[in-house]
């Protein structure tokens, strides 16, 4: 009989997004006259921009002519779009054409980029991340190694005695909130040099970053054209979660001839991100459509800043939501996250995310997300005073 792949039962369901959503539900269904506020899963509320939305419809309507209809696109994505991005995101950065992918997740990106590498190769993670990296990579099999992070040190990633191939890296940080700075970035761009190693940095929360001294794309560092990949999704920055549109770079500096190699692989497991779906992301770089993504960044940042407040004033130890939409909280009482996640759903009737799902090392804390309704956010802050007021 034909075996499954037996790495698909190590994949956590236990502490998982799913187990979240389903309590939740359930409970929402045994509840129906509560008013029940999630602050849990990272997604986006605000709309799409009509610009955007417009010029989606336009290039729909071409598909009902004979004339105007298109079938198969690049497998690597449209050059107007990848030229778009070039130009605004890596002008000083000089990357070609050929240095640049289109897909639709840096969720499956993350993960199908490993076929580029050595299957035996060792990757570095980190207990407390964002969890795809992990069951991902136990998907496929691989060689995982984790490092502990350390709440002294707060939570930045610690730089290795031995060798790893891959690192995974993620900033702004989903789920502490912090974003590396020029100098810890500098370090790890130095020991993947030194280490001949590959960086696989998650960039998709760059367009959070409000703090001037914090380098929005690994490339700012020096030599990082030679070791990194850098991910990014419009799923954050233009609302596309549904819609679904991310891009990468492989600098032609990582191996002679990646890019060659890479592009026939990428012919041969996928046909193209949708082509409306890419006149869309385009739209980002309109002015107007600019205005509004940094006006929905200081929309969610704001509701991150107030929260923060919040749990400072209630006493807490609080991570994050400067950069980034995620406040990474620790638990007062002598509970677990899961017992966190449990009391705030039916004492606040408030969702947050149990920190165990990040790591074993993420048990006695727990992440917020700012993605979320202003006035949801002061009903939140209201019931947590309400509720630390008379448990403190
Ligand atoms: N990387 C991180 C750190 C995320 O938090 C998320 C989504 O929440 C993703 C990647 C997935 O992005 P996408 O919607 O482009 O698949």
């Amino acid at each position: 009989m034909t075996k499954i792949n037996s790495n698909l039962y190590k994949i956590e369901n236990e502490n998982s997004f799913q187990r979240v959503i389903k309590i939740s539900n359930e409970y929402k269904k045994n509840n129906p006259n509560k008013n029940i506020i999630a602050l849990s899963i990272g997604d986006v509320i605000n709309p799409i921009p009509n610009k955007v939305i417009n010029k989606m419809k336009k290039a729909l309507s071409i598909q009902k002519h004979k004339r105007t209809f298109k079938g198969y696109g690049s497998s690597s994505g449209c050059d107007f779009l990848k030229e778009k991005i070039l130009n605004n995101e890596y002008k000083k950065m000089n990357f070609s054409i050929d240095e640049i992918y289109i897909f639709d997740g840096t969720k499956s990106d993350i993960i199908n980029i490993l076929e580029m590498f050595e299957p035996k190769s060792k990757i570095l993670l980190n207990d407390i991340m964002y969890p795809i990296y992990y069951n991902g990579t136990q998907c496929l099999n691989k060689r995982i190694y984790v490092s502990k992070l350390d709440e002294q040190l707060n939570f930045i990633p610690i730089m290795p005695k031995k060798h790893y191939d891959i690192i995974y890296l993620c900033s702004p940080n989903n789920p502490i909130g912090y974003a590396l700075n020029k100098n810890q970035l500098t370090k790890w761009v130095n020991y993947a040099v030194k280490e001949k190693s590959i960086i696989l940095y998650d960039n998709v929360y760059n367009t959070f970053i409000q703090d001037k001294n914090i380098p929005k794309s690994i490339y700012e560092i020096k030599g990082a054209k030679k070791v990194a990949i850098e991910f990014r999704s419009f799923s954050k920055s233009l609302s596309f979660s549904g819609i679904r549109c991310s891009y990468y770079i492989v600098p032609n500096e990582i191996y002679p001839d990646i890019n060659k190699i890479w592009k026939e692989r990428v012919i041969n497991r996928f046909n193209g991100t949708n082509y409306i779906t890419q006149v869309g992301a385009k739209e980002y770089y309109d002015n107007s459509v600019q205005k509004k993504v940094t006006k929905n960044m200081k929309y969610y940042l704001d509701n991150a800043k107030i929260l923060k407040e919040t749990f400072i004033k209630n006493n807490f130890m609080v991570w994050g939501g400067e950069n980034s939409p995620y406040l990474w909280i620790k638990i007062k009482e002598n509970i677990t996250s899961w017992e966190l996640f449990d009391l705030y759903l039916k004492k606040l009737n408030i969702i947050v995310t149990p920190g165990i799902i990040f790591g074993d090392s993420g048990n006695k804390y727990f992440r917020i997300s700012s993605l979320a309704n202003r006035g949801d956010i002061l009903k939140a802050v209201e019931r947590i005073n309400k509720y630390y007021e008379k448990n403190n």
